[in-house]
């Protein structure tokens, strides 16, 4: 019993001895978890960053990485949109409502909570890729530069392929031309089957040959023409890229998705995985830029130096295909936003262990070179064309 006056005089002091205590306890229980999941990802992901070579080639190149694949293209299968794209907008658009809405409290234990869980996660989904063993000792490739004989006996072989497999009708191959269709498919089938050669696995991995197309210059103003979302390996390109470019970036983002991070690596086996495919559009795709590859180390080792050889003339169709490509770039890139991105990219690749950053891109002709070089007198040896 109490009088109304009793009730005015406790009123104000029940919810005061509820309320402020169990508010603040709350919050106390939601930042201790929140804390303790970030302590327990940031260890995790401290732990991934040292973990052993033996470990990487082993368990996470044989077992993790095809099963994180085969999570990913079934689901890159499944729908026709990019989860890359949708997963990064939920995880923005879920920060922010957290932030506005103050909840839960403190938002920041939940900002470090989210960044140690997803850098955790993406040394698991990707960053890993930079620590494995390179492609040229899983190749056996000759520690020494391809000298400009070398260089040149590999056009050679590069342009008999371009030419054995140049489309009937080179309109084809034009800036508006309608990009490759049943090519995907076969291209995804010989990056995963180069890949099995390459990492030294029973089966291939499995690989989505979904494509994500991303609006025209969308990518090609920043100076880069695709890219692989680091956790659900779906490939993206820029729609803009004529066909025969287009197949060839593919082949380079299929291969950044069965698990090679590095840039030089990446381009040389995506690119050694297209000459060797039975797809003609693959096939003509590769030698269009491995062609361009090769040229461009040929002139790096002969810069200053008398010629001393002849290579083959370009063919015709690679000269259109380049022409393609360079009219698209004309039409799209933005210098100062490719700078600013190329910037961005480079000390990425320097953070992750790349001491060229972007430079690193140009060591695919040596590799190229020299996975070829061996194909002569070894037709048998592994990624030959034809072998
Ligand atoms: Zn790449």
């Amino acid at each position: 019993m109490g009088t109304p006056r009793h009730h005015l005089a406790r009123a104000p002091h029940a919810p005061r001895g509820r309320r402020p205590a169990r508010g603040p306890q709350r919050a106390r229980g939601r930042t201790r978890v929140l804390l303790t999941v970030a302590g327990l990802a940031g260890a995790a992901w401290v732990a991934l960053r040292l973990a052993p070579a033996g470990w990487i080639d082993g368990a996470w190149v044989r077992a993790l990485l095809p099963a994180q694949a085969a999570v990913g293209a079934a689901l890159a299968g499944a729908v026709p949109w990019s989860w890359s794209a949708v997963s990064l907008v939920a995880a923005m658009l879920a920060l922010i409502a957290a932030a506005l809405a103050g909840r839960p409290r403190p938002w920041w234990a939940l900002l470090v909570a989210t960044l140690a869980l997803a850098g955790a996660s993406f040394e698991v989904a990707w960053g890993l890729g930079y620590r494995r063993a390179p492609l040229e000792a899983r190749l056996a490739l000759p520690a020494t530069a391809p000298t400009a004989g070398e260089l040149r006996g590999a056009i050679a072989r590069v342009t008999a392929i371009a030419i054995g497999a140049a489309p009937a009708d080179p309109s084809t191959l034009d800036a508006d031309a309608p990009w490759p269709g049943q090519a995907w498919d076969a291209a995804a089938a010989c990056v995963a089957a180069a890949d099995a050669v390459a990492s030294g696995r029973q089966a291939p991995v499995p690989l989505a040959s979904a494509v994500r197309r991303v609006p025209a210059g969308a990518l090609l103003a920043g100076g880069f023409g695709g890219f692989v979302g680091p956790w659900w390996r779906e490939p993206h390109l820029d729609a803009a890229l004529p066909p025969a470019a287009a197949l060839a970036t593919g082949l380079h983002e299929l291969t950044h998705g069965v698990g090679w991070a590095r840039e030089a690596e990446t381009d040389a086996l995506g690119t050694l995985a297209g000459l060797a495919c039975p797809d003609r559009e693959v096939r003509f795709a590769a030698s269009v830029h491995a062609l361009a590859l090769l040229r461009a180390e040929l002139a790096r080792a002969t810069a200053g130096v008398a010629p001393a050889g002849v290579e083959p003339p370009v063919p015709a169709e690679v000269a259109r295909a380049d022409a393609a490509l360079r009219e698209v770039l004309a039409r799209y890139v933005r210098p100062r936003w490719r700078s600013a991105v190329g910037s961005t990219y480079d000390g990425y690749l320097r953070a992750q262990g790349l001491s060229a950053g972007l430079a690193d891109y140009e060591r695919a002709g040596v590799l190229v070179a020299a996975a070829l070089g061996r194909c002569s007198d070894h037709p048998d040896a592994p990624l030959c064309p034809g072998g």
